[in-house]
């Protein structure tokens, strides 16, 4: 049978982390993926720092400037994204989308939520038709019609299906092969019995026509979507598929059905993870610290209930990685906190301290704050949400962290 092409669309420092696992897999299982991995970059140039861990004096992309996919291809390390890990070197680095993509059946999107609308927009007409995807993005998409999760949004511009990953995932620590859980979900659609199926076991990819499904979206309603099934000649994508792609002995997959419950965790616990580091600047201690965590898990569980309630199940929030670990990890020692953390330490804006100490990482739980609040603003619903209000008002300068214990204070 056929094998299946892996590329990861994206190369921070998740992103880079992800390929690793990627690459590891499709090399120990070769019998059903291409052992390379295609690894789309956002081309830069720059200069490998002497202290990376790599460095040669002798290889010339050491010498002055060069193209990081250039560096990654020569010294099987991102050095500026994911710095002092060895990648395998089956991990291709590749500065065309359009070419990264080619004959991948397996699509999987792993940048900065604000850069994903535009790819999708650059890889329309250029994917396999009947390729699938999962999102390792944390944010959610606010349009005028309302929010909707980045799973969703990638598989109708693309017109493919795409499933979540999300989990207590701090990429330094799951790139140095230090052991944690993840949680992947998808759920396509079922095949709709009275449509009509294409001529032939095993259609190619010219030949096949679209397929009705019939299927359930994050709203809860069911619609007939059209989607190109994959030709009966690879193995097909299924949960047990994901496992074997994703598994491996230091990062533990569950696969569940919850793609919605898992993508909205990811996201949601980002302005939670702001929050905490917001009070833990100010030095108030552990118990505040907790007590914020506390009252973000009960607006993530709310939230998805009042907005998702047809498709999501809450007990996603509460029993898997993508819910309360990463809530957990994301405030011990997360970017969003730790940024959060400096800001009121330094008393200087988020922005800036992002610049200051990411080296072109970038935050996710300041524009999730402010996606969310347009959205609830919308609803009617920014006092029902007070932290999360709290934190979006206090980014935009509107509110003091000193507010934080009065404005989600109990009343009687
Ligand atoms: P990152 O924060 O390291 O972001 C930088 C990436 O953005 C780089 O690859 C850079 O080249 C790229 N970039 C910059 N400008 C761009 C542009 N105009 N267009 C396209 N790309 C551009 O990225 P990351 O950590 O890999 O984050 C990706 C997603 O994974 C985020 O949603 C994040 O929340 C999530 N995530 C991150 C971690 C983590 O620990 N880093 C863990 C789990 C999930
Ligand atoms: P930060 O983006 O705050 O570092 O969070 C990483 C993460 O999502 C860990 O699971």
């Amino acid at each position: 049978s056929k094998k299946h092409k892996v590329t990861v669309i994206g190369s921070g420092n998740w992103g880079t982390a992800i390929s690793k696992i990627l690459a590891e897999n499709c090399r120990e299982r070769n019998d059903i993926f291409h052992e390379t991995v295609e690894m789309w970059v956002f081309e830069e140039k720059l200069e490998v720092p002497k202290n990376s861990m790599h460095y040669k004096s002798s290889e010339p992309v050491c010498q002055g400037q060069h193209n990081l996919t250039d560096i990654i291809n020569a010294l099987n390390e991102n050095v500026k994204y994911l710095p002092g890990v060895a990648l395998p070197k089956n991990i291709h680095a590749n500065p065309s989308l359009e070419d990264a993509v080619r004959d991948s059946t397996i699509l999987i999107f792993n940048v900065p939520h604000q850069f994903i609308i535009r790819i999708c927009d650059q890889l329309q007409g250029k994917i396999l038709p009947y390729a699938r995807g999962i999102s390792c993005i944390k944010g959610v998409d606010v349009e005028e019609e309302g929010v909707s999760l980045f799973s969703e949004t990638i598989g109708k511009k693309l017109g493919i299906y795409c499933g979540s990953l999300s989990g207590a995932n701090i990429a330094n620590e799951v790139a140095k092969e230090l052991w944690c859980e993840t949680t992947i979900g998808y759920d396509p659609p079922h095949l709709d019995s009275k449509a009509p199926t294409p001529a032939g076991g095993s259609p190619s990819q010219s030949q096949v026509d679209l397929v009705s499904f019939e299927h359930k979206d994050s709203s809860g309603q069911y619609s007939k979507v059209k989607l190109r099934p994959l030709p009966t000649d690879y193995p097909p994508i299924d949960h047990a598929l994901w496992w074997t792609l994703f598994h491996r002995p230091y990062f533990h997959v569950r696969v569940v059905s919850d793609v919605a419950g898992v993508a909205l965790g990811g996201a949601l616990k980002n302005i939670i993870a702001v929050a905490a580091g917001f009070v833990d600047g100010m030095g108030w201690g552990d118990n505040a610290k907790a007590a914020v965590m506390r009252v973000g898990l009960l607006e993530m569980v709310k939230f998805g209930t009042q907005f998702f309630g047809n498709s999501i199940e809450t007990k996603t929030f509460t029993e898997e990685s993508a819910g309360v670990a990463d809530l957990i990890t994301s405030c011990s020692g997360g970017r969003n906190f730790r940024c959060a953390k400096l800001s009121v330490q330094r008393g200087a804006p988020i922005e800036e301290i992002e610049k200051q100490e990411l080296n072109g990482q970038k935050l996710q739980g300041t524009l999730t704050a402010a996606d969310i609040n347009k959205f609830l603003k919308k609803q009617g619903a920014e006092k029902d949400y007070p932290l999360f209000t709290a934190v979006h008002r206090i980014l935009k300068g509107e509110m003091s962290v000193e507010d934080i214990p009065s404005h989600i204070e109990p009343k009687l």
